[in-house]
C-alpha cells in the first residue's frame, strides 16, 4: 500500500508537466522494427514528456543532476523523455505493447496511433494488447471516447496491477490527480472487461514472449522477455524514466513510483542483471527507439545504445 506522502509525490510531480504551451517538432512519424530471432518488434514514439531531475528524483541532489545532465550534453535542468510503446509480431499474434498518453498530458504526446497506422496494424488485427502497468501514459490508445479502440483484442495485465488500480479504497483521500488516473485505469480496464486476462509472472503471452514481474513503480508493473532462435531482449517498461540520471544513479527514484524502496530494488535488480548477461533491453522512457545495453560504469552503469538494424 502506498503511503499518503507518495501520493503527495506523485501529485506534485504531475503538476510540473507543462500541460499546454509546449511546442513539439513532428518529425517523420516514429517507427523502428528489430528483429530478434523469429520475432519482429516494433519501437512507436508516442511523444514525449519533459522532465525535471530536481523536482522529480529523490536520492540524487541537483549538483549531480546538473553534472550528469552536462556530461550527456543535455542544455539547460530538464531532459525530454520519450514515451515509447511497441509491437510484437509473432507465430501470427500481433501484440501491442501498452497505449501511450493519447491526450492526458498535451500536445507532446499522443502520436501513437499514427504509428500504428504507418506500420500498416490496423486495429482490428491486434490480438493482445499487452499493458506494463496501468499509468495514463501507458493506457491513452487503448480507448477511445470510454470504448475500446481495438474490437479485437484481449486486455492482458498483472492481477496486482488490476487489483490495485480498481479498488476504490487504495484512493478514498488520495489528491485529486491520483483519483483522477486510477479513474482513468479503471475506464481502461472497464472498455475491455469482457476480454480481459489477468496474468501474474512468468505467464506466456506468446510463443517466446513471456512476462516479467518487476514491482515498485506500481504493484503490479510487468515486463516482457523476448527469446526466439538464441536471441533475447528484455521490454523493461518503466524501469527507468530520466536516463542521463538514473543509470548512473540507479538508487534515484521517481515521484511516479507507488514504492520508492522496493523500485530501487527492482532497479537495481534488474540493472545487475542486463549488465552481467549483456542482456539487451528496451524501456518505455529511454531515448527512442530505446533499444541497448547496459554496461556497468564506476558506481553506476552507463547505457550503450544499440546501433542500426539493417536486416531483420
Ligand atoms: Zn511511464
Amino acid at each position: 500500500m502506498p503511503s499518503r506522502r507518495s501520493f503527495l509525490a506523485l501529485s506534485t510531480a504531475f503538476s510540473l508537466v507543462p500541460l499546454t504551451g509546449a511546442s513539439a517538432v513532428t518529425q517523420v512519424v516514429g517507427l523502428y522494427r528489430r528483429g530478434i530471432g523469429d520475432i519482429v518488434v516494433t519501437a512507436l514514439l508516442d511523444g514525449h514528456l519533459s522532465m525535471h531531475p530536481d523536482e522529480l528524483l529523490s536520492g540524487s541532489d541537483p549538483e549531480t543532476n546538473a553534472s550528469l545532465l552536462r556530461q550527456a550534453f543535455i542544455p539547460g535542468d530538464t531532459v525530454d523523455t520519450s514515451i515509447n510503446a511497441y509491437i510484437i509480431e509473432t507465430a501470427g499474434r500481433t501484440i501491442l505493447v501498452d497505449g501511450g498518453a493519447a491526450t492526458a498530458f498535451g500536445p507532446t504526446a499522443g502520436n501513437l496511433s499514427a504509428g500504428l497506422a504507418a506500420a500498416g496494424v490496423d486495429s482490428a488485427r491486434v490480438d493482445t494488447l499487452f499493458c506494463t502497468h496501468l499509468h495514463p501514459d501507458h493506457i491513452g490508445a487503448f480507448t477511445t471516447d470510454g470504448t475500446a479502440s481495438f474490437p479485437n483484442a484481449e486486455l492482458m495485465v498483472h492481477g496486482i496491477e488490476h487489483g490495485f488500480w480498481t479498488d476504490g479504497a487504495n484512493f478514498a483521500g488520495a489528491p485529486e490527480m491520483v483519483q483522477t488516473f486510477a479513474g482513468m485505469a479503471q475506464g481502461a480496464v472497464g472498455a475491455y472487461a469482457d476480454r480481459l486476462r489477468l496474468i501474474e509472472d512468468g505467464a506466456e503471452v506468446a510463443p517466446g514472449v513471456h512476462a516479467v514481474h518487476l514491482p515498485g513503480h506500481t504493484p503490479g508493473h510487468t515486463g516482457l522477455m523476448l527469446s526466439s532462435n538464441g536471441e533475447e531482449l528484455l521490454i523493461w517498461a518503466d524501469i527507468v524514466h530520466i536516463g542521463p540520471v538514473q543509470f548512473a544513479r540507479p538508487a534515484a527514484t521517481i515521484a511516479f513510483d507507488v514504492d520508492q524502496p522496493l523500485a530501487a530494488t527492482t532497479r537495481a535488480g534488474v540493472l545487475k542483471r542486463v549488465a552481467a548477461d549483456r542482456l539487451e533491453i528496451a524501456g518505455a522512457h529511454i531515448d527512442f527507439p530505446s533499444f541497448g545495453h547496459v554496461e556497468a560504469a564506476g558506481e553506476g552503469y552507463h547505457f550503450v545504445p544499440s546501433r542500426w538494424d539493417h536486416t531483420l
